[in-house]
């Protein structure tokens, strides 16, 4: 028996059976617009504005006071935030802190774990991460004097698409130091089995972290349980906390004795902070590879964010987010597989192995028709050379806005409306 139907009253039923409909008032939508593209930047919620404008009240009227009095206190804000974070990914409170940037913080942790003098010199990535993980590593070992060409070694995928956890395992010896690798990869939305592959590293003597930026908020998360080493996220996709706002680091805690080596006065242990002692000494928390003053308004958003995530669950938003987005791959095999429309789906069927976006692939027109779905008010994204991205996000998109998006595509097709477009894409795209 099929689990979904391809009419649209089908998605309307859907609809009003989600115990998760509520939330897409708490959100600015943008008005005549059909978006799925929160897994590249999250829509506001109003809790992240009421924040934001909250924080800026208290500059206004308490201004320098703000770092104390602020509600709660700007100068502990960064951890307090970091604990509502940590409960979304299953780790303690003092294991994450809002701070930095993704790559900043990929920066901050792996210089901490990665000391090649002492015989193991090579650093495990992918060849389908996002190309800003590879570019920190490249640099990190160039730090070290050594060559990037010779010490990083990358998984190669054998489709293109995913990769095989085997494949990655088998790359891991005693060479290698540290291993960074996606949780979820940014193109085909495949989620990588975490605990596997922290088990696997450590019986090897191996560093393991996770680049989280395309999962935390979209999917669960046990990263204390799963023994990961590190991890980091950022706070603009599927948490929706604005663009370029504050990232995450998580830190186990049994590196906390270890020294941050991109270090700064606010990983400073904070009851002594304000001694402003020539010696350094860290917090042993993740807060102690804080370097900066923390973004107050930034900051600000990822609390929003995070109440509002929390007030759904992660287990309610992932599951819808699986409603969703096997709905709209159902819809890409039941209405648009066929030629003339020639979709196919590049992304995980399994709901297990799939993050929280679906990629559709074509071999013809990819761009175009992208082109032509926005000019219908539909904002998916496109990757060269051949995928469209869209993700349903389970806290603000409607099962009828997914039937939507299958039906433009398939009008886009009949009408041949995107022949008339350029084949040329933006810088951003
Ligand atoms: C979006 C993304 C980043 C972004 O890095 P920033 O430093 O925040 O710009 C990093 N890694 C992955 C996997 C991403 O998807």
């Amino acid at each position: 028996m099929e689990r979904f139907g391809s009419g649209e009253d089908f998605a309307r039923e859907l609809d009003t059976v989600d115990p998760l409909a509520g939330f897409r008032d708490r959100f600015h939508l943008p008005a005549g617009k059909i978006y799925m593209v929160g897994n590249s930047l999250g829509l506001p919620a109003k809790d992240s504005v009421e924040a934001v404008s909250r924080a800026l009240d208290e500059w206004k009227d308490l201004a320098i006071g703000g770092w104390m009095r602020g509600e709660p206190p700007w100068f502990s804000y960064a951890e307090r935030v970091g604990a509502m974070a940590a409960e979304l990914v299953g780790a303690s409170p003092e294991e994450v802190v809002a701070t930095g940037t993704t790559t900043l913080n990929i920066h901050a942790l792996v210089s901490t774990f990665y000391a090649p003098e002492q015989g193991r010199t090579k650093i495990l990535a992918d060849e389908l991460t996002f190309p800003s993980a590879l570019y920190a590593l490249q640099g990190q070992i160039a730090s070290k004097g050594l060559d990037p060409a010779e010490q990083l070694v990358l998984a190669r995928s054998r489709d293109g698409r995913t990769l095989n956890e085997e494949d990655i395992v088998g790359l891991m010896d005693e060479s290698v130091a540290v291993a960074l690798l996606p949780s979820v990869l940014y193109r085909s939305a495949q989620v990588l089995d975490m605990e596997y592959l922290s088990r696997e590293a450590h019986k090897r003597g191996i560093i393991i972290g996770f680049d989280c930026a395309h999962s935390v908020g979209a999917i669960e998360h046990s990263l204390d349980e799963w023994d990961v080493d590190f991890a980091v996220w950022c706070s603009y996709k599927h948490l929706n906390a604005g663009p370029g706002s504050t990232a995450f680091l998580y830190l186990n805690r049994r590196h906390f004795d270890r020294e941050p080596v991109i270090r700064g006065w606010f990983g400073y242990d904070k009851e002594r902070q304000f001694d402003l002692n020539l010696d350094f000494e860290h917090a042993k928390c993740a807060g102690g590879w804080q370097v900066s003053s923390p973004g107050i308004l930034g900051i600000a958003a990822c609390e929003g964010a995070l109440k509002i995530l929390a007030e759904a669950g992660i287990e309610r938003v992932r599951e819808k987010s699986l409603g969703l987005t096997s709905y709209f791959i159902y819809l890409v095999d039941s209405v648009l597989s066929e030629a003339p429309y020639s979709f196919r789906v590049g992304s995980p069927r399994e709901p297990e192995r799939r993050g929280g976006h679906v990629a559709i692939e074509r071999d013809e027109d990819a761009v175009r028709i992208g082109e032509a779905l926005k000019l219908r008010g539909v904002i998916g994204d496109f990757r060269a050379p051949n995928i469209i991205r869209i993700a349903p996000c389970a806290l603000y998109n409607t099962y009828h806005e997914v039937w939507r998006v299958a039906n433009h595509l398939k009008d886009i097709v009949d009408s041949r409306s995107f022949c008339e477009l350029s084949a040329r894409r933006g810088v951003v795209p």
